[in-house]
């Protein structure tokens, strides 16, 4: 299949590309990458009559880490695994990029068209609920921020409103020495998740000070489990804590049937996904006993 007729619009700014949205109205769509539009073009899925391509806008492509990371949506997933920088303060974002589709779709694809698109096969949107991202939101009339956690109301449906574009993406940076782990179950390479899930933690000796889980392909939407984090951090870490930590991760999960299993199959593969990832980033974290961690003040 060939997309229907579309206006191909190339702006030079970010200003630019913002007037031709609104202008646009409901007809037009933003393109990044294009890995997820022109698929869905081709199915007839989406019949953008212009297509505005924000590929030139230089303003949409950067990563900056201070005390928070922010990154311009127009950033490539492979951008994401080349950077150093990012990887040393916050390496949940190599592992979980690298697992997405292969390096021809990465290159093109971007952070911005990835948590935009709403589909809940795609891994960004969980790792940035994992993360408390925020996702700043430009339009010709204004400027917003929404909170990852709050953005996505079902499949293909989220808070973004006609004329509005995701200029970039914002997190607190991760403390050094946390752990983290993307666990992804997939066919085969290239495939979107029959589970995955993404956790981050900081630890005291055997203390979990700070935790957060958020799942992928698991519901409408991506998932972030608050009660998993509680349960983690509550009482020291141990094998049952990791139990109820994945119950009630489970209790959340709601995947349809499809080719990659039964719905009972994909929240059983989801619970895995929680223990090893829980598991990996408990494994990578730094354990020293750190003043004023949950139970620091206990001790004295
Ligand atoms: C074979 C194949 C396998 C794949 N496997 C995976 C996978 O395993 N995991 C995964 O996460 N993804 C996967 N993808 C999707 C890929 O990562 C896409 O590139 C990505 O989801 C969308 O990014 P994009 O830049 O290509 O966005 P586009 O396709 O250009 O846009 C996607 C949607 O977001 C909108 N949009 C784009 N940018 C913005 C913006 N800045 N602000 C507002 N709206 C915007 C567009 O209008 C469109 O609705 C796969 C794709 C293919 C073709």
């Amino acid at each position: 299949m060939i997309p229907g007729d579309f206006d191909y619009l190339r702006p030079k700014t970010k200003s630019e590309a913002l007037v031709m949205l609104r202008d646009g109205g409901d007809e037009a769509r933003p393109i990044a990458g294009g890995h997820s539009l022109i698929p869905m073009m081709k199915l007839r899925m989406a019949a953008p009559e212009k297509v505005v391509d924000l590929g030139g806008l230089a303003d949409l492509k950067h990563i900056s880490i201070e005390k928070d990371i922010t990154i311009g949506a127009a950033t490539t997933q492979h951008q994401l695994i080349e950077s150093g920088a990012l990887f040393d303060a916050c390496p949940i974002l190599r592992e979980t990029a690298l697992l997405i589709a292969d390096p021809q779709i990465r290159y093109c694809g971007t952070l911005g068209g990835n948590v935009a698109n709403g589909d809940p096969g795609n891994d960004m949107p969980a790792l940035m609920q994992c993360l408390d991202a925020s996702y700043i939101i430009e339009s010709a009339s204004g400027k917003r921020e929404i909170k990852a956690r709050d953005f996505y109301h079902a499949a293909y449906f989220t808070a973004l409103e006609t004329g509005e574009l995701i200029t970039a993406i914002r997190f607190k940076t991760p403390e050094a020495g946390h752990g983290y782990s993307y666990q992804k179950l997939k066919r085969k390479v290239g495939d979107y998740a029959t589970a995955a899930a993404a956790v981050t933690l900081s630890m005291s000796e055997d203390n979990v000070t700070g935790a957060s889980v958020a799942l992928t392909n698991l519901a409408d939407t991506p998932l972030y489990v608050a009660e998993a984090a509680d349960i983690l951090t509550s009482s020291p870490l141990s094998a049952d804590t990791i139990k109820e930590a994945v119950k009630a991760a489970e209790a959340m999960m709601a995947p349809a049937a499809d080719g990659r299993g039964s719905s009972e199959y994909r929240t059983r593969m989801g619970g895995v996904m929680v223990q090893r990832a829980i598991e990996a980033a408990v494994e990578r974290a730094d354990k020293t006993p750190k003043k004023g961690g949950l139970f620091g003040w206990l001790r004295g």
